[in-house]
C-alpha cells in the first residue's frame, strides 16, 4: 500500500488567513452540510505556496479566505450528485485535485477587512464566474485579478471557469489521497 501524504492543516492560528469551508456548513450549491468537520488541509507543497500567496497579499493590503482545500473522496461524490456537471466538478471516478491536496477555493479580503465582490458567490456554475468575463465591472475584474496575480505569483495555476480554483501545475500527477487513511493518521497524531 502506498504511503498516505501527510497533509498540513491550514489555521487562522498558524496562517495569516480566514479558514470559512464552504462544505462544513450549508451554505453551499447543494444546501447540504457535507464535510463532518470544518478542518482544513493541504499537500505541503500546496501549503509552501499558500504561504507565498499569503505574503504576495499581505504586502499588497489583503489577505486571503480559503473556501475549500483537501476534500475526501466521499465528499467529491456527494458534489457529483448534486450537480453532475464536468465543466465544473470533477468526476469522482478520476478524481478531483482537491482530493490530491493540491487544490485551493479561495478569495480575497479587502483592506478595509470586507470580502471583495468577485461578481459571482463560489460554485456558479455559469460563465459569469469565468476568468475576465466581459459583463462584470471593473472593480470585480480588478479584484480577480488581484487574486490571479497572488496565486499566480507563488506558483499556483488557474482554471479559466473559475474565478475562485487555483491549483498546483501538473495537479493529477499527485496521488489521490484515501481520507480513510487519512483521518487514520489524524487521530493517531501522525
Ligand atoms: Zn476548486
Amino acid at each position: 500500500m502506498p504511503p498516505t501524504p501527510t497533509l498540513v492543516q491550514i489555521t487562522g492560528q498558524n496562517h495569516d488567513v480566514v479558514v470559512d469551508l464552504i462544505y462544513a456548513g450549508a451554505n453551499n450549491f447543494t444546501g447540504q452540510v457535507i464535510y463532518a468537520h470544518p478542518l482544513c488541509f493541504l499537500h505541503p507543497q500546496a501549503e509552501a505556496g499558500l504561504c507565498r500567496a499569503i505574503a504576495a497579499a499581505r504586502a499588497a493590503g489583503f489577505r486571503l479566505k480559503i473556501l475549500d482545500a483537501f476534500r475526501p473522496q466521499e465528499a467529491q461524490e456527494a458534489l457529483w450528485a448534486a450537480a453532475p456537471n464536468p465543466d465544473y466538478i470533477a468526476d469522482p471516478k478520476k478524481g478531483s485535485n482537491h482530493t490530491r491536496g493540491v487544490a485551493i477555493d479561495l478569495t480575497l479580503i479587502g483592506p478595509d477587512g470586507q470580502v471583495r465582490d468577485m461578481g459571482t458567490p463560489v460554485d456558479t456554475m455559469t460563465a459569469a464566474s469565468h476568468h475576465f468575463h466581459e459583463a462584470h465591472p471593473v472593480a470585480v475584474q480588478l479584484n480577480r485579478m488581484r487574486l490571479l496575480a497572488f496565486m499566480l505569483e507563488a506558483g499556483f495555476v488557474h482554471h479559466p471557469r473559475e474565478w475562485w480554483h487555483y491549483q498546483l501545475p501538473d495537479a493529477h500527477t499527485f496521488p489521490l489521497i484515501d481520507s480513510h487513511d487519512f483521518m487514520t493518521c489524524l487521530h493517531q497524531g501522525a
